[in-house]
């Protein structure tokens, strides 16, 4: 058996992972079913427990480097202040939360990757089914091992697989729930020609909201939600910016520049979940796993905790003190048991951080004269009476379950996070 950990979806949980696993000195291979790096701009908020899980592999401070740190929100209530967020007194060496398109995201992690010896990228590989090696045992206790089979008809076998291929990949295990929310948006990515600097905006009105984030390079992020028949349109560039240009100047009295965004994006939020995060040496991980609305921005941060468990783990079992994978000893114990760990850890928080962005979406997009004015008073009285830092943790993920891995490796310890 290979003694490399394959994993399947170069995005940014599997690029994550191969990085931490390099960190501990553990092989990996990375199947990408594109043959080329996706290039959209998708997530844009890296929050400060991923900031600090990227650190273990000295990417966190870099990352700083090409994004902007927004430190304050602006929440307005039909075009009225009601109230900011600072993230200047939370508890991390990161306060503040970083935007950065996720593509320059994924081209750090890749280029980490690329630089460490090992770790071995391959674009263009579409991984068809991983399964339990015939050696292994059914719930992947004293030997584990999996066979991952390949599109071009190579099979490999590997102590571990951990997949990591988003919600429209490869499942390693069956569905538990999926819900579509009745929700619509429209993202555009714009130039910053109202000088609105690096504070975040979100405005809540009776006819829907508006968000806005800062992006580097001078540009922002502008997603309004779609009401009416207007969700339904079909979209072409030219109704793209009319609806962006009429939303934002209606909801939020803001105009757009002229002309296309640079890029945009129209989603309808879900919520899955996978009936297994674990079992039998498969991981999943990442949007696979469990995907939320992206509203709330947590999906990618959710999968970069989980690449931080999973890393934890593998890297006690196979390279720890008396960390042995092919017996699966290691100081955290069996195989079996840091599989239900997984399990247990990783779930609790992806239901919590997927319960946090549904409900950020639905109270932002209360409608209607009564619903959105008991909306505008509930957020006033809550930016006003609840302390500062105690929402801007909330919205900073650090008061969610699991945010980081409650192992503590490093080299010559294998032992329990303190809490
Ligand atoms: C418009 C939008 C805005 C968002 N904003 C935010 C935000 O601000 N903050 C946030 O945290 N999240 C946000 N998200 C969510 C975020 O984009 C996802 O959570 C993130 O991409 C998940 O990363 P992943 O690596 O798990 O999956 P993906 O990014 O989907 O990567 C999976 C990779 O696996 C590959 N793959 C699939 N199947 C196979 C196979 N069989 N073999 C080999 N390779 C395979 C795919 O090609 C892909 O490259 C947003 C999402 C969208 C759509």
């Amino acid at each position: 058996m290979d003694r490399d950990v394959i994993i399947v979806g170069a995005g940014p949980t599997g690029l994550t992972l191969a990085n931490l696993l390099a960190a501990a000195g553990i092989r990996s291979t990375v199947y990408e079913a594109k043959s080329a790096p996706d290039t959209r701009m998708r997530a844009i908020g890296v929050t400060p427990p991923s900031l600090e899980i990227l650190d273990r592999c000295d990417l966190g401070t870099a990352l700083t480097r090409h994004g902007v740190a927004v430190r304050r929100a602006e929440v307005y209530g039909d075009r009225r202040l009601l109230g900011t967020v600072s993230f200047d007194s939370i508890r991390s060496d990161y306060p503040f939360i970083l935007s950065l398109p996720q593509f320059r995201i994924e081209q750090s992690l890749r280029e980490a990757a690329k630089a460490s010896k090992l770790v071995r990228l391959n674009y263009g590989v579409e991984v068809v089914a991983v399964e339990p090696a015939a050696s292994s045992s059914a719930n992947g206790g004293a030997r584990p091992g999996v066979t991952v089979r390949l599109r071009d008809g190579r099979s490999v076998n590997a102590p571990f697989a951990c997949v990591c291929s988003g919600t429209a990949g490869l499942r390693p295990f069956p569905l538990k729930r999926r819900r579509h929310y009745r929700r619509s948006f429209l993202i555009g990515d714009y130039p910053d020609t109202g000088k609105l600097g690096d504070v975040a905006r979100l405005y809540f009105s009776r006819n829907g909201s508006v968000e806005s984030f800062p992006l580097p390079d001078g540009m922002r992020r502008w997603i309004v939600q779609l009401t009416g028949r207007a969700s339904q349109t079909v979209l072409d560039d030219a109704t793209v910016s009319a609806m962006l240009t009429t939303y934002v100047n209606m909801r939020a009295g803001i105009r757009l520049p002229a002309g296309l965004p640079h890029w945009w994006s129209r989603f309808r939020p879900g919520r899955h979940e996978l009936a297994y995060f674990a079992r039998s040496g498969l991981f999943a991980l990442g949007d696979v796993a469990h995907s939320m609305s992206p509203i709330g921005g947590q999906g990618m941060n959710t999968g970069i905790a989980d690449a931080e468990l999973a890393a934890d783990l593998i890297a006690g079992w196979q390279s720890g003190p008396n960390g042995r994978a092919d017996t699966g000893e290691s100081p955290l114990g069996d195989v079996g048991s840091g599989l239900r760990m997984y399990e247990t850890v990783r779930r609790k928080a992806a239901r919590s951080a997927a319960r946090r962005a549904a409900a950020s979406m639905f109270i932002g997009t209360i409608g209607g004269v009564a619903g959105s004015a008991l909306r505008n008073a509930l957020l006033r009285a809550a930016l006003t009476f609840i302390p500062g830092r105690a929402i801007a943790s909330h919205f900073a993920m650090l008061t969610l379950p699991g945010h980081r891995s409650p192992i503590s490796l490093t080299a010559d310890t294998i032992s329990s996070r303190p809490k």
